[in-house]
């Protein structure tokens, strides 16, 4: 199995994600890094989620690739998809 390591922009790596595939699979899986928060901060989390309070955003994370990132994420993709397009005309 492949895996690429694509940690944000910012620096933090706890915005990271890997992009994991089988040369020979099309299957494309995409692990994103949960951040943990502190257990107050997570219990505070917890009673506004009780009281059905969330933020405006939802409950997202992001991370900001640069330009080599962009690039090499196009370069596994479109190798994924010529692989899907060999595999679907056999
Ligand atoms: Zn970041």
């Amino acid at each position: 199995m492949e895996h690429e390591l694509f940690v944000c922009a910012c620096h933090n790596i706890e915005h990271q994600m890997v992009l994991s595939y089988f040369d020979d699979e099309i299957d494309v899986y995409l692990s994103v890094h949960l951040r943990k928060h502190c257990f107050l901060k997570r219990l505070w989390i917890a009673i506004r989620y009780i009281f059905g309070r969330q933020s405006p955003f939802g409950a997202f994370e992001e991370i900001i690739l640069r330009e080599e990132d962009v690039n090499r994420l196009n370069d596994i993709l479109s190798q994924r998809r010529e692989f899907f397009e060999g595999a679907e005309h056999k």
